[in-house]
């Protein structure tokens, strides 16, 4: 049985839930395809759920914690009358309107939608290295907030030279002996602040112009094989952990093909959440490569409610 509705949001991070807030206070009585929990690193909420303290999100002097913001976002949300859903979109027919939305693998869409926003956000990269997806969760991770407290008084290394590698290793440093940080060259990426802490946490040290080449160990992460990027000379790193923390990947592997997207394969928008097909619109970080801030998002989320709001109230629908 197919179910129609006036708007559906794929996603559920702060662009999909601000999205919904939104809608559901106009009444469009929004449908939200929360996701699935399939890993530590894959949940619904999206990326503040493998974060730790969120210090820049305005309204919170103190900071907050990732999961605790999605879980005011979802249910401030859930107050204004958003359906949420557990359930992960995995098809989507955007010939319409009205556009399909399958959630299994049926024939039928399982939700027919005038108006659909897209806030399926992205994904962290892996390294692609032998090891590394065997040892995941064994040892390898992507969420230092879900897995640090596993590494007590460990040795352990993160990958990356960015905000996210900083600020996993600087929670991690709560749980570690030492955290190495493993970087491919000799400058970070990383903002001025987010640097400054690490190069002041004594528990911190860096590995200049290394590339991990394979994470060793037969059920349990027992080191890591190295390479220097300059001299090619390769070395051992003996941890018994490693965060990956090197980047994001847009998650448009739905509306591959339906939709325009950037050389980067984010979907492209325009003159605010627009995309190329009229009546669907994206928000947060499936669309964003640049900014990619909790309150970017939840701002994009915004928007991308009063377009489909305008959109239809345009179509009479
Ligand atoms: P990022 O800024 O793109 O940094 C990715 C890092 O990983 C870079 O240092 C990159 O090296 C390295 N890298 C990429 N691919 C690699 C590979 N295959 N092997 C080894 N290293 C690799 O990503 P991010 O740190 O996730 O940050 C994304 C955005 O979110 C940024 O705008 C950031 O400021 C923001 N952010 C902000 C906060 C905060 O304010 N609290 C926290 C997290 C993220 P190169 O430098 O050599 O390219």
């Amino acid at each position: 049985m197919t179910e129609h509705r006036k708007v559906l949001i794929a996603g559920s991070g702060p662009a999909g839930l601000t999205a919904a807030v939104y809608t559901a206070r106009a009444q469009l009585e929004p449908v939200v395809i929360e996701g699935e929990p399939s890993s530590t690193s894959d949940q619904p909420g999206g990326q503040l759920m493998l974060t730790t303290d969120v210090e820049n999100y305005p309204g919170f002097p103190d900071g907050i914690l990732g999961p605790e913001l999605m879980a005011a976002m979802r249910a401030q949300a859930a107050r204004f009358g958003a359906d949420i859903r557990t359930a992960k979109v995995t098809r989507l027919d955007l010939s319409g309107p009205p556009f399909g939305v399958f959630v299994g693998d049926g024939a039928v869409p399982d939700y027919e939608a005038e108006a659909l926003i897209v806030a399926t956000g992205a994904r962290s990269l892996m390294l692609g290295v032998p090891g590394e997806e065997r040892l995941l969760a064994h040892g390898v991770s992507t969420c230092a907030t879900c897995d640090g407290f596993f590494f007590r008084g460990q040795d352990i290394a993160v990958v990356g030279g960015g905000d996210s590698a900083l600020e996993e290793a600087l929670f991690l440093t709560r749980f570690a002996r030492s955290v190495t940080i493993i970087h491919r060259r000799d400058q970070l990426r990383a903002s001025k602040i987010m640097q400054n802490r690490a190069f002041a946490n004594p528990t911190i040290t860096f590995r200049w112009n290394s590339r991990v080449t394979e994470v060793l160990g037969d059920t349990q992460v027992q080191g890591l094989a190295l390479v220097d990027t300059v001299t090619g000379e390769a070395s051992e790193l003996a941890v018994t952990g490693l965060f990956v923390a090197i980047g994001h990947e847009p998650n448009t592997a739905i509306v591959q093909g339906q939709l325009e997207l950037d050389e980067r394969g984010y979907i492209k928008t325009f003159g605010g959440s627009a995309t190329s097909v009229e009546g669907v619109f994206a928000c947060g970080d499936v669309q964003d490569h640049y900014y990619r801030q909790a309150v970017t998002a939840a701002g994009s989320g915004c928007m991308a409610a009063i377009d489909a709001e305008r959109y239809l109230e345009a179509r009479g629908s």
